[in-house]
């Protein structure tokens, strides 16, 4: 006889932060996610090796939204997750760094939540902090930051945000996320802020097989980030902990002891 095992679904729905970008990234408990996946939505900045985590019968679907395509807005992306978590059980929601910086997980969260939908979060590496760190530069250090900013280049309304105004006369590093096609307007803020000969990097798709690195001043970043083509997604990082950086050392290095 044949008996169907028909168990009764259990939505559930994980928020999960991919890292950013390098699959081996992830972490452990990530991975334990994907594999008793029973649907994955993920996004643009999540590298598709992750999805050889989640067993091949769970249904994978990109929900990205690169810039300048609106292929899923935030709301259908919403629903979605709540449909297949009713229909099927298990969402992993796989999402660019970390969830809940810049990733609008938590409206995610609430959305789910408003159906009594159970939902886990899963940290992952932030960009903002990760991706730094890679290049050997740390967001603080003893004696050279006391903290730092994470802030948007491009707020709802488009604007440039107002924190960075702040942060520019503040002696934080500042990591400035999306803010690659605001760069002149930004440098132009820290300029005025007195901060003209600051140390920046910019990083195009860091951690990834194809990261690029430009390291300057606040008054050189802008014409060599044009030179060398960065693209999005690019994060820029503002602060005297940038010249802790090995290549930014070799490059001030021949001066010292001229002075
Ligand atoms: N939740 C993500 C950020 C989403 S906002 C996180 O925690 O990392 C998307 C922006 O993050 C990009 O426009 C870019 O500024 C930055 N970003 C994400 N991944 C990146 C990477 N690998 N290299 C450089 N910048 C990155």
């Amino acid at each position: 006889m044949n008996y169907v095992n028909k168990l009764p679904i259990e939505p559930k729905i994980t928020l999960l932060g991919a890292g950013p970008g390098d699959p081996e990234l992830l972490t452990l408990k990530g991975v334990k996610a994907l594999q008793c996946a029973d649907v994955v939505l993920y996004d643009a900045l999540t590298d598709e090796a992750l999805l050889t985590y989640a067993p091949i019968a769970a249904i994978k679907l990109y929900v990205g939204k690169r810039s300048g395509e609106h292929s899923f807005a935030q709301e259908a992306i919403n629903k979605l997750m709540v449909d297949y978590a009713l229909n099927y059980g298990h969402v992993v929601r796989l999402k660019g760094g970390d969830s809940f910086v810049f990733g609008r997980g938590y409206e995610e969260l609430d959305f789910a939540a408003s159906y009594n939908i159970p939902v886990r979060v899963i940290p992952g590496i932030s960009s903002a902090i990760g991706v730094p760190g890679l290049q050997q530069i740390p967001v603080t250090h003893r004696g050279v930051s006391e903290s730092f900013w994470v802030i948007t280049g491009t707020t709802t309304s488009g604007e440039v945000s107002n924190d960075i105004y702040q942060a520019a006369h503040s002696n934080a590093t500042v990591v400035i996320l999306m803010g690659l096609k605001k760069l002149a307007k930004i440098v132009d803020i820290f300029s005025a802020a007195g901060k003209k000969e600051l140390p920046v990097a910019v990083v195009q798709n860091g951690s990834s097989a194809n990261e690029k690195l430009v390291i300057g001043s606040v008054s050189t970043i802008l014409a060599s980030v044009k030179e060398e083509k960065i693209e999005a997604p690019a994060l820029l990082i503002f602060g005297e902990v940038v010249s802790l950086h090995p290549s930014f050392k070799t490059l001030i290095q021949p001066y010292v002891g001229m002075a």
